[in-house]
């Protein structure tokens, strides 16, 4: 039953800025996808930052026509350094296309960055009608209060 004792731990806030800086990934099969809802969106999405695993920034780029950062490739290690950033709060949120019907050699990879994005309650996006209502939503151009836990409780365990 739920029982306001079980929570865990109190939140803070991390303050989320109006210029977001957004993660963009897609599988080889989403590229299409992603490049496509990227044009749509490009004036939204152009006084953004945006990072990208190798292959799908340097296809944005060119597509876009504007500077986008770009990561290793996922599958030699893009995936990992944006799970790390997203540790290090230098990403405000991620959208990312991966695909449910092909195995990736970097799978574990893949599950980590999901992983990484939920424990720091990033906003993510793994397909484009999520990242539509997303990029649509009156936050985008607004600060934003994003509830972090506080792992204290967890850093400080006894052994
Ligand atoms: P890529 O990586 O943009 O370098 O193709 C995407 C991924 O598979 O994570």
């Amino acid at each position: 039953m739920f029982n306001s004792e079980n929570k865990q731990s109190e939140n803070r806030i991390v303050i989320i800025e109006p210029d977001k800086r957004i993660a963009l990934v897609a599988h080889d099969n989403k590229k299409y996808d992603l490049v496509e809802w990227a044009k749509f969106n490009k004036s939204l999405l152009s006084h953004h930052k945006i990072c990208a695993t190798g292959t799908t920034g340097a296809i944005l780029e060119k597509e876009l026509g504007f500077k986008i950062e770009k990561l290793q490739s996922g599958p030699l290690g893009g995936d990992q350094q944006l799970g790390a950033r997203i540790a290090e709060n230098e990403i405000d949120f991620l959208i990312f296309f991966w695909d449910p019907l092909e195995p990736q050699p970097h799978d574990p990879d893949v599950k980590a960055l999901l992983r990484m994005a939920v424990v720091w309650n990033i906003p993510i996006a793994c397909n484009r009608a999520s990242a539509d209502f997303m990029i649509s939503s009156p936050l985008m151009d607004s600060y934003y209060e994003r509830q972090v836990p506080d792992y204290d409780i967890y850093r400080n365990r006894n052994f």
